[in-house]
């Protein structure tokens, strides 16, 4: 089977957040599995910069050409490979499009991501070699699937080719004026409530919802979830009606990068057979973080945005009365400004009991998912997340809200089976119960045992995933 993954982030080449974690561990997964996959996105000014720093191979493809979209802006086809792998990536490459720092720093995002769309299936056209599935991602590539059943319909080389369309987040949807349609040829039918309209404006990523074979998203939970009102950003409608196509896929984590028994950010190394080195970075972080150095204290991490999608309302209305209940707690995050000062005056508050860093610091956030007992994240909404899979990896017992993606990787412990703890009315009173539960437990030291046990041995790999997807990839065939 020949696969094509498009996004416009892939790690390591571009990274701005998980959409480009999966874009790069799925194909390497994939790749194992037998699967012949191509990546195409954007060649970024930051790709390039990585490019040259990872000293990778670099062809032109294919010279400039015309899109046929209302722009004389013309692309260019080059191809990498996915470092450390032969997988080919193309990359799209427009100096007006995408130079920016940032990736998404265009001035004009609705034009970026037509532009790359529309080049990814002409660059594919002018290849001439057909692939079986095309599994686009998040709003960039939501008219994908559109161009491909409207004004590539009749296009032999497309004729077998099916779609996957995946939502990593739904709150991003690429909403844009109407006057883009014409900006993209896209034939002006569409734009009515069963195509791409949207409340008077283009939305792309309905788009992909409605025209590819089938749509997934980052969690089987949040698949659920995204049909009614309170998760579906107003496509709860839309989705309802896919529903017979809608699934849901579990993320991965990179097994390698976060090992704690090789983990270079990390001060000791340790394993599920042999835990000493936990509790010595746990030792090591209570030091860092000015915590009095007690290794029966349990200690609480939490790293995060802190925004209000992740609970910390919740997390500030009982972390006063946590405190006393004897605990340490560390938190990294930056965000809104009303999280950032009530955590920094908690500190303050607890001096050698509470730890706060505002900043963004991802080597002090592996030593947070090693060094603590227990990792906090209630959040209000939870597409996948990825904290309480690193925390389970290194054996820190999550404490969740159950939603979302941490509704399936987290089981509640009942003293055998379970790896962590979590409720589910959006309430802070569940919130503290559920702590001083854990906390019961922490006392417990053979519990203890066997829920590190259990929680460093979820199985949270990126070759289960990638079963999954060849299933969803198999579907697609059927139903195109
Ligand atoms: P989201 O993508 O909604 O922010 P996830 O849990 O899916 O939430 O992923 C967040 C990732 O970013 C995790 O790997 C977490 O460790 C990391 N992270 C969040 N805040 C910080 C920070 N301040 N410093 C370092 N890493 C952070």
């Amino acid at each position: 089977m020949k696969v094509a993954v498009v996004s416009f982030e892939v790690y390591p080449l571009a990274k701005v957040g998980g959409l480009a974690d999966v874009a790069g561990a799925l194909p390497k997964a994939l790749k194992k599995k037998g699967i012949d996959v191509s990546i195409f996105m954007p060649f970024h000014k930051k790709v390039k910069d990585n490019v040259k720093k990872l000293e990778l191979p670099l062809k032109k493809v294919l010279d400039e050409f015309d899109l046929g979209l209302d722009t004389t802006e013309k692309a260019s086809l080059f191809q990498t490979i996915l470092p450390g792998t032969d997988i080919p990536v193309y990359l799209v490459e427009n100096a007006h499009y995408f130079s920016s720092e940032d990736v998404y720093g265009s001035p004009d995002g609705g034009e970026q991501a037509i532009f790359f769309t529309k080049a990814v299936l002409e660059s594919i056209k002018k290849m001439g070699e057909p692939f079986d599935v095309i599994h686009a991602n998040d709003w960039q590539t939501g008219l994908l699937p559109v161009y491909l059943k409207t004004v590539y319909s009749n296009d032999a080389i497309f004729s077998r080719t099916a779609t996957v369309y995946t939502i990593h987040n739904l709150g991003y949807q690429g909403i844009f004026d109407r006057l883009y349609m014409d900006f993209a040829k896209l034939p002006g039918y569409l734009f009515n409530p069963d195509g791409v309209e949207f409340y008077g404006k283009l939305n792309f990523m309905k788009g992909g919802i409605i025209f590819s074979d089938i749509v997934n998203t980052v969690s089987p939970t949040y698949a659920q979830e995204i049909k009614t009102p309170e998760y579906g950003e107003k496509l709860e409608g839309v989705l309802q009606a896919r529903s017979d196509v809608l699934y849901g896929v579990l993320n991965g984590i990179d097994y390698e990068e976060n090992d704690p028994s090789s983990d270079k950010r990390i001060p000791y190394h340790y394993s599920v057979d042999n835990m000493d080195g936990k509790w010595k970075d746990k030792e090591e972080l209570q030091k860092e973080m000015g915590l009095e150095v007690k290794p029966d204290i349990p200690v609480i991490g939490l790293i995060s945005r802190l925004v209000d999608q992740k609970g910390l309302d919740l997390v500030n209305d009982v972390m006063r009365y946590v405190m006393s209940c004897g605990v340490q707690f560390v938190l990294l995050g930056t965000g809104d400004k009303k999280y950032e000062e009530s955590f920094s005056n908690l500190a303050k508050e607890f001096p050698g009991k509470a730890g706060v860093k505002i900043g963004f610091d991802i080597n002090l956030a592996q030593r947070i998912y090693a060094g603590s007992d227990f990792f906090l994240m209630p959040s209000r909404y939870e597409p996948c997340g990825l904290g309480q899979m690193y925390s389970l990896r290194y054996g820190t017992i999550p404490i969740v809200r159950y939603t979302g993606g941490l509704a399936d990787t987290v089981n509640e412990f009942d003293g055998e089976k379970g790896n962590g703890f979590g409720f589910k009315p959006y309430d802070s009173a569940y919130l503290a119960r559920t702590i001083v539960k854990a906390l019961y437990y922490y006392n417990r030291k053979d519990d203890m045992k066997t829920l590190i046990r259990n929680a460093m041995t979820t199985d949270l790999s990126w070759e289960r995933s990638a079963q999954e997807y060849l299933k969803l990839y198999n579907l697609a065939l059927k139903n195109h």
